[in-house]
C-alpha cells in the first residue's frame, strides 16, 4: 500500500487490516439486471442500457454533455455537468452504453445526473455482474474501484485464516442472534453472494448485518457509559443544605409548579446531596417549564455557596434565559453574570474575574466551555438543549471544576423529547427525569398547511388577527445558507409584509443583529408593540412571548419536524386559541407532505420525535451530522430498536465482569475518536 493510499485510509482511522474490515459498504448498487428504459420510474437506483441518439454540449448557465440514450423500449437523458472533451468523443451517437445512476423526472422526460457508465466494446463486456456492488463510505481521491480491490485483499487474508478476528460479543447475545461466525458475517456484508436477500441487505434487517449491529450498538452503549461512570468515581460538594431563597423564589412566581415540575426538582435536589456528581437529563416538551426547574436546581448550589452556570447553544437563547433569571433573581439581590463571545475587552476582563472570584450565578453561550474562565468554586452546570452540544464540549466545562479534585454537578435539559431508543444510545448511563405535564390551561395549537399559492390567503389572516389585538410570527426559513444570505432573506420578506400590511407594524430579527438590537425588538414585540415579528430560525428555542398565537412558517416542507414542533411551541402559551400555518412551496413530495401531516395531528413530541427519526434518521434528530456524532456502520436506531431492548443490561454486566472485552469492542467501532474513558 503506498503512502498516499495509507493516508487517505487514516483520514478514516483506519488504520490495519482489521480496520478495514469493519470499514463497511453503506449501501449496495444492484447491477445484476439490465431494465428496460420503458420500465423506470422517478427515484429508482437501475441499470440501463442502451445506444447513443444524439449526444451534444449544450451552453446553459452552466455547460454540460447531454446524452439520449435508447433502448427500444424508451428514451433517457444522461446529464454531465463535469466532463472532459475525451468523454464527448467517447459518448459518440451510436455507442452502446451501460449506465448505472438514480432516474429523476426532468423537464424533457426522465433523466439521470452524472450516472456511472461504461462502453460495451465487445462480448467479455456484455456479462452483468452475478452479486450486488458494494458502496463504500470514502474521503475525496479514493475512489470505490479502489475499495473493491483492498477490502478483496483484506477478505482473502481472513478466507485463508491468515488473519482471525476476535469473537467479543458476549455467548448469551450472540445465541440470541442465531447467526453464524464474526468472519461470516463481515465476508458476507462485504459481498453479498448471488442470490442473497436485497432487500433485506438495503434495507439493513439482514441477520449478518443484525450479528454486526448488535456489536456496534453494545460498542456505543460503552463508551458512553463508561465516560459517565468515570464521572461517577469523582467527589462533588455535598449541596444538601435547602434555603430561604428557594421558598421565596417559589412565592413570587406568578404561578405554582405542576406536579411533574415539583417530582423533577425534588429529584435533583436529592442527587445534588450527594458527594458524587450528578449527571442527569431532563426532558420535556416544549413548554413544560424546564427554566423554571432549572432556576431551583441552581438556587440550591447557590444556597450552599457554590457557583451555578448555565450555558445554552444560541446567544438568542442565552440572552432569554439571562432576561428570566435576572427577573426573578434581582428582587432578591442576586445579578446573574453574562459572558457570551461577544463580550470584549474590559467587559470581558470584568466578567472574567468576578467568575474567578466566585459570582453566584454565570450564564452564557459555549463562551463558558473556552480556556480562559476560570471558576472559583464551580458546584453545578447546567446545559439547555444540550444535544446541539457534543459530549466532549459538556465534559470540557466539567473538566473546569478540576481543583482541589471537586468535580462539579451537571444537569442537562433538552428541547425536544428524545426518543428512547435514541436516548438509551446517545445518553446511555445518564439519569434521566421527564416532565410529563403541561402547566394547566394550554389549548393545542390548530395547525394547518397551506401552499405557497395561497399566500394571499396567509396574509388576509395576519392582517384579520393584527386587528383584533393577537401577536404573531412568521419564520423564514433558508437551510444551508449563510448568515448573510438569512439576514438578507428575511429583511426582504419583512419588507413585503410591511408593504402588504399597512397599518400592522412589523419587526425584525435574524442572527446577524447585534445582540441589544436583537433584545430591543424582543422587548418591543414583548409590549406589543410590535405586532408582527418577522424572524429567521433564531427564535426556534427560548423564546417565550405569551401573547402571540399565530405562527407562520415559510417552507415549512425544509424543516425537520422536531424544529417545526419547537417553533410551533412559542405560540398557545397565553390563554387564547392559538393557530399554526405551516406554508410549503408546490411541487411538494410525498415524504414532506406526510411529515407536515404528522404535525397537524398531533402536538405530542415524544410522538413526532419517534417520527422524526424514522424518517430522517438519529443524526439530524441530535443535531449531530456536521459532527459526525452517532454515524453508525451498520445498526440503524430506528429499524433496530428490538435490538436495543436487549443491549443496556448486556453492557452493564460486561462492564461489571470483563472491562477488557468491553474496551476491545469500543476500539473496533470507535477507535480513538472517542475517549474510552479509564475502564
Ligand atoms: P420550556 O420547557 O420549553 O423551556 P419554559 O421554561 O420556557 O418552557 O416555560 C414556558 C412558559 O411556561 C413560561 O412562560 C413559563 O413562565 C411558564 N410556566 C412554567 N411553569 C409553569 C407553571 N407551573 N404554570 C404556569 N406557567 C408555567
Ligand atoms: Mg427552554
Amino acid at each position: 500500500m503506498g503512502p498516499r493510499l495509507e493516508s487517505s485510509l487514516g483520514q478514516l482511522g483506519i488504520h490495519s487490516v482489521q480496520g478495514l474490515l469493519f470499514h463497511l459498504p453503506f449501501r449496495y448498487e444492484d447491477r445484476t439486471r439490465i431494465h428496460p428504459v420503458g420500465s423506470l420510474y422517478p427515484g429508482a437506483q437501475v441499470q440501463v442500457e442502451g445506444r447513443v441518439e444524439h449526444s451534444a454540449i449544450v451552453r446553459a448557465r452552466r455547460s454540460m454533455l447531454v446524452v439520449v440514450l435508447s433502448d427500444g423500449t424508451g428514451r433517457i437523458t444522461l446529464r454531465f455537468f463535469h466532463f472532459r472533451a475525451a468523454q464527448k468523443r467517447q459518448l459518440s451517437q451510436g455507442t452502446r452504453l451501460r449506465c448505472y445512476g438514480e432516474v429523476r423526472a426532468g423537464f424533457q422526460g426522465l433523466e439521470m445526473v452524472h450516472p456511472s457508465y461504461k462502453r460495451i466494446l465487445n462480448e467479455r463486456d456484455e456479462a452483468v455482474s452475478d452479486r450486488l456492488t458494494p458502496v463504500y463510505p470514502s474521503v475525496e481521491g479514493l475512489g470505490q474501484a479502489t475499495w473493491i480491490k483492498i477490502t478483496d485483499q483484506a477478505l482473502a487474508l481472513l478466507e485463508s485464516g491468515a488473519l482471525e478476528l476476535e469473537e467479543l460479543l458476549p455467548p448469551d447475545l450472540r445465541g440470541e442472534l442465531r447467526t453464524s461466525s464474526l468472519a461470516k458475517a463481515v465476508t458476507f456484508i462485504h459481498r453479498p453472494p448471488a442470490g442473497a436477500d436485497v432487500a433485506a441487505l438495503v434495507e439493513r434487517r439482514h441477520p449478518a448485518q443484525h450479528r454486526l449491529a448488535m456489536e456496534e450498538l453494545l460498542a456505543h452503549n460503552l463508551s458512553m457509559q463508561a465516560l459517565h461512570q468515570q464521572q461517577r468515581r469523582f467527589h462533588a460538594p455535598v449541596l444538601d443544605k435547602s434555603t430561604a431563597m428557594e421558598s421565596e423564589f417559589l412565592r413570587q412566581l406568578p404561578f405554582s409548579l405542576t406536579a411533574a415540575q415539583t417530582r423533577v426538582i425534588d429529584e435533583i435536589h436529592q442527587d445534588l446531596g450527594r458527594d458524587f456528581p450528578m449527571q442527569r437529563l431532563v426532558q420535556g416538551d416544549v413548554g413544560s417549564g424546564k427554566t423554571v426547574v432549572a432556576a431551583m436546581a441552581a438556587l440550591r448550589a447557590m444556597g450552599n455557596d457554590y457557583q451555578a452556570a448555565i450555558t445554552a447553544p444560541t446567544e438568542l437563547l442565552a440572552e432569554q434565559h439571562l432576561r428570566s433569571f435576572t427577573e426573578w433573581l434581582e428582587p432578591m439581590g442576586l445579578k446573574p453574570a453574562w459572558l457570551s463571545s461577544k463580550v470584549t475587552g474590559k467587559a470581558r476582563e470584568a466578567t472574567l474575574s468576578a467568575i474567578a472570584e466566585g459570582t453566584p450565578l454565570v450564564i452564557g453561550t459555549h463562551a463558558l466551555m473556552q480556556e480562559g474562565v476560570h471558576f472559583k468554586r464551580l458546584g453545578l452546570v447546567i446545559v439547555d438543549e444540550q444535544h446541539r452540544f457534543g459530549v466532549h464540549q459538556r465534559l470540557a466545562l466539567l473538566d473546569k471544576a478540576d481543583k482541589k479534585s471537586l468535580h462539579a454537578h451537571q444537569l442537562i435539559m433538552t428541547a425536544t423529547p428524545i426518543p428512547r431508543t435514541l436516548a438509551m444510545t446517545a445518553y446511555a448511563g445518564l439519569e434521566t427525569s421527564v416532565i410529563d405535564e403541561l402547566p394547566p390551561g394550554r389549548k393545542p395549537v390548530t395547525t394547518v398547511a397551506i401552499s405557497n399559492e395561497r399566500r394571499r390567503d396567509v396574509l388576509a389572516r395576519v392582517a384579520a388577527a393584527c386587528e383584533e389585538g393577537k401577536q404573531a410570527y412568521w419564520v423564514c426559513t433558508l437551510i444551508e445558507e449563510s448568515d448573510a444570505v438569512k439576514a438578507q432573506a428575511a429583511e426582504d420578506v419583512a419588507r413585503e409584509l410591511q408593504a402588504s400590511l399597512s397599518g400592522v407594524s412589523v419587526g425584525l430579527v435574524h442572527g446577524r443583529m447585534k445582540p441589544g438590537q436583537k433584545q430591543d425588538v424582543m422587548d418591543r414585540f414583548k409590549r406589543g408593540e410590535v405586532q408582527l415579528l418577522v424572524a429567521t430560525t433564531v427564535i426556534e428555542v427560548g423564546v417565550d412571548v405569551p401573547n402571540a398565537s399565530l405562527m407562520i412558517i415559510e417552507n415549512a416542507e425544509r424543516l425537520g419536524l422536531a424544529q417545526l414542533h419547537q417553533l410551533r411551541g412559542r405560540v398557545g402559551r397565553g390563554g387564547q386559541q392559538a393557530s399554526c400555518v405551516l406554508m410549503f412551496t408546490l411541487p411538494i413530495g410525498s415524504l414532506a407532505k406526510e411529515r407536515l401531516n404528522i404535525l397537524r395531528q398531533t402536538s405530542d413530541g415524544f410522538r413526532i420525535a419517534e417520527k422524526d427519526l424514522e424518517l430522517r434518521g438519529p443524526g439530524e434528530v441530535l443535531g449531530t451530522r456536521q459532527t459526525g456524532m452517532l454515524q453508525f456502520r451498520v445498526a440503524d436506531l430506528s429499524r433496530d430498536q428490538r435490538l436495543l431492548e436487549c443491549i443496556p443490561p448486556v453492557a452493564d454486566r460486561l462492564l461489571a465482569e470483563n472491562p477488557g472485552l468491553a474496551e476491545k469492542l469500543v476500539r473496533r467501532w470507535i477507535g480513538d475518536s472517542t475517549k474510552f474513558a479509564g475502564v
